[in-house]
């Protein structure tokens, strides 16, 4: 049995050199010991990840980001008492101890210190800041719950089980600038929220990874998902499950997982994953369709979301059009 709630036995296991998956606030973690590179380098081999896609480092404490960053910045300390522990991750100059594998090679480090009291012990047990992208096969659907880890990592060391994830998508990413902060990802912390603290920095965002390009498809089911539009609503919704936010299209659909009662963004935000997760494990579904949402505050990030993991199957509909 390699799932369970035994903190003890998986912080013992990230010392070891093994891999974890923990849960997280917004999704499960496929974590080790981040300065450990021959750890880190099996979590690339085991999702499959290619190496120019850097990964997060999630700590417990802000004692533990010295040790990691080249220099802090003081307006990182502003950001941080706002927003940590919580769904945001700041980009940084690395310190010299992150191992490069980390990083991509990139000078930078993505720094998080997660809400969720399972990781943030599994940290502290650990004494290592740990090293965590999604735990999931690179380029599926990141996993909500310990059983969507085990769907697509069998093999991991130990799964810590605490349930279902509370924010469901991934962390926002920002970096600073001297007129303020980029987005680099977004997430239910909105640039608005950020706005609270420090200015927006309306240049155009240049990214530091090799292949951005590459990364247009994301968060991909194994069966056809669009978003749906007037055309796609109107074809046969005999064997498509639907993602419902308004419940305005629902009639006909051979199923419909409706995500939020209350027209609640946060609840899709919550419920998006585990919806796609669903429909791929139903075989009476063949194609899923999901609602889109205005591309604004958290919609922004919901959107995201859908449009990478329509991305692919948009494009093979495109072509045989
Ligand atoms: P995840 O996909 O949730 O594991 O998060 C990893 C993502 O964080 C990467 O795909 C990058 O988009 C971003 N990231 C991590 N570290 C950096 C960095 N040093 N510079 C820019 N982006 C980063
Ligand atoms: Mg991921």
């Amino acid at each position: 049995m390699n799932t369970g709630r035994d903190v003890e036995h998986a912080a013992h296991c990230i010392r070891e050199g093994k891999l974890v998956a923990f849960p997280t606030e917004t999704v499960y973690g496929l974590g080790a010991d981040a300065l450990n590179p021959q750890a880190v380098a099996h979590i690339f081999e085991l999702k499959e990840r290619p190496s120019f896609d850097p990964l997060i480092v999630h700590i417990a404490h802000l004692d533990q980001m010295s040790t990691l960053v080249a220099e802090a910045d003081p307006r990182v300390f502003r950001i941080a008492e706002k927003f940590w522990p919580g769904p945001l991750t700041i980009v940084m100059p690395k310190g010299p101890l992150v191992p490069d594998i980390v990083t991509a090679g990139l000078p930078t480090v993505g720094i998080r210190m997660p809400d969720n009291t399972i990781a943030l012990e599994l940290i502290q047990v650990s004494g290592r800041p740990i090293a965590a992208p999604s735990a999931n096969k690179f380029g599926r659907i990141s996993p909500t719950t310990a059983a969507h880890v085990k769907k697509q990592l069998p093999d991991v060391d130990y799964i810590l089980d605490g349930g279902k994830t509370t924010v469901g998508i991934e962390s926002t990413i920002i970096r600073l600038t001297p007129a303020g902060f980029q987005i680099l990802r977004n997430g239910v912390i909105t640039r608005e929220d950020l706005e609270t603290v420090l200015p927006f920095d309306e240049s155009p965002v240049v990214s530091d990874i090799a292949a951005p390009g590459m990364l247009k498809s994301h968060y991909s089911p194994r069966k056809k998902l669009l978003i749906a539009d007037e055309a796609t609503l109107a074809t046969d919704r005999s064997r498509a499950g639907l993602i419902s936010f308004t419940g305005e299209h629902d009639a006909g659909f051979a199923k419909v997982i409706r995500v939020s009662r209350t027209h609640d963004l946060k609840e899709y935000a919550v419920n998006v994953f585990e919806a796609m997760h669903t429909f791929e494990d139903d075989d009476t579904i063949e194609v899923i369709l999901a609602e889109p949402v205005p591309d604004s505050g958290i919609g922004k990030a919901i959107m995201d979301r859908l449009r990478k993991a329509e991305f692919s199957w948009r494009a093979q509909q495109d072509a045989r059009a």
